[in-house]
């Protein structure tokens, strides 16, 4: 039954035109990946990673300037980061409004 290898369909990247898992030593990886991300994440699983730590700071430090912080956050890297800010922020709230009149 199992004479045609017809299951083992090769995912070709439509950027360099690679198959997926060859898109790393291609020539234009870095084109790829939003492909990649898309298509193939399994194939790449990093990629979601990277984007997802990059998208984290966008959104926390949106959050940031709007003055909500959920504190619900699952990457230390981004507690790390955010902790010198909360920091500014107790510091502005507890002291009193420096009168500069
Ligand atoms: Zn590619």
């Amino acid at each position: 039954m199992a004479d045609k290898p017809e299951a083992v369909q090769v995912l070709y990247c439509s950027v360099c035109s690679l198959p997926a898992e060859y898109c790393e030593f291609g020539p234009h990886f870095e084109k790829c990946k939003p492909w990649l991300i898309k298509n193939a994440p399994q194939i790449y699983p990093h990629l979601l990673t990277e984007t997802n730590e990059k998208e984290a700071d966008k959104v926390s430090s949106q959050l940031q300037s709007v003055g909500l912080s959920s504190g619900e956050t699952s990457s230390s890297k981004e507690e790390v980061k955010r902790l010198p800010d909360i920091a500014i922020l107790q510091q502005l709230l507890s002291s009193p409004s420096v009168s500069n009149e």
